[in-house]
């Protein structure tokens, strides 16, 4: 048994390095209400710049980025054409009917990606019995997908879809830095067409705290109202922000470990007795499969006796999440639990 668990439950799991927190203690801060906050002004021009837009907002989570985002292309009665697994639904504590007022219709898709003709369909013509339809919003990666990665030109299709018909499009890229690297296309090749994007620090990247959302001028002032009504307008930020600055300049590329590692994982297990999944389904750091012998609930406390932590995400259904406090020798103890787990 490793000291200790192997911890597959989330990539939220990831706790700040030494070298992440060395920056941390020495940022230079102010108050980044007043926009005094260099390490936040740094942290927001940087992330626009890698993701191709004009301006960034720096908030305290993805759930914030994303909510603000709606509320700034959508009014109350409104209508957001969303992914039927998207986080944006399912995670985020109900925010879109809560906090924006608008009603999410849910998009038919395949492991979280759908296409442009998905968006055509959902069209209706003007009539005051509908909901005015506002905003089309695209998960890059799909989290209860797998961590699916949407292929830009078929995301690029979408926007210019959602364009013609009038809609503005939001872009969930909690894990586009899994997505560029999986893909080879850069961060701002996947958000090209995107009227927000919405990006976290605090998974993949190990950062302790905190989101930022992209777009134009306009969108992102729009959006610090937004943010200061909701209680996300923070002071000396730039403690958190160093971590996630430190993140985003050293944290990519590495990330290529971590989908290394969960194809192994996932190879191996996909040989294993009363377990269904695909090895061709995994592309970055998610691995999500069925559990056909026994319940999700009872696999996950078998792993968990033998020192692995797994998140059961439906009756039969589990997933893990390799991430950057997982190295291979941990890899090969889950291995190791799922073998002895699933057997008898
Ligand atoms: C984690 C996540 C978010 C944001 O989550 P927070 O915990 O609020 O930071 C948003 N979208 C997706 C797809 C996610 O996986």
């Amino acid at each position: 048994m490793p000291e200790t668990p192997v911890d597959l439950r989330s990539d939220t799991v990831t706790r700040p390095t030494p070298a992440m927190r060395r920056a941390i203690a020495d940022a230079e801060v102010g108050d980044d209400v007043w926009g005094d906050d260099p390490t936040v002004r740094r942290l927001e021009q940087r992330t626009a710049e890698v993701l191709g837009k004009d301006a960034a907002v720096y908030m305290p989570s993805g759930t914030m980025t994303n909510q603000v985002a709606i509320r700034c292309w959508a009014e109350p009665g409104d209508e957001v054409l969303i992914a039927d697994n998207a986080h944006v639904f399912w995670y985020e504590g109900g925010a879109p009917g809560g906090v924006s007022g608008v009603l999410c219709r849910m998009l038919p898709t395949r492991r979280g990606l759908f296409d442009a003709e998905a968006v055509s369909a959902a069209l209706r013509p003007a009539n005051l019995h509908f909901a005015p339809t506002k905003l089309v919003c695209v998960e890059n990666t799909s989290n209860r997908g797998g961590g699916s990665v949407w292929p830009p030109e078929r995301a690029r299709a979408v926007c210019d879809r959602a364009r013609e018909a009038g809609l503005r499009t939001h872009l969930d890229g909690a894990r586009l830095w899994n997505a560029t690297v999986a893909s080879g296309a850069s961060e701002a090749e996947h958000a090209a067409g995107f009227d927000s994007v919405s990006v976290c620090f605090s998974k993949g990247l190990g950062a302790p705290v905190g989101s930022a959302l992209a777009g134009d001028e306009a969108v992102i002032q729009r959006a610090r109202r937004f943010r200061k009504m909701l209680g996300g307008g923070m002071r000396q930020a730039g403690v958190i922000a160093a971590g996630a600055l430190y993140a985003l300049e050293h944290h990519r590329r590495r990330l290529a470990e971590d989908h290394a590692n969960a194809r192994r994982l996932a190879e191996a297990i996909a040989e294993m007795p009363g377990i269904d999944l695909d090895p061709a389904t995994v592309e970055t750091n998610i691995v999500l499969f069925e559990v056909t012998a026994m319940s999700a609930a009872e696999l996950v406390e078998r792993l968990a006796e033998r020192g692995v932590l797994a998140g059961a995400t439906g009756r039969n259904q589990i997933r893990l999440v390799t991430n950057v406090m997982v190295d291979e020798k941990g890899i090969d103890h889950a291995i190791n639990a799922f073998a002895d787990g699933t057997a008898g």
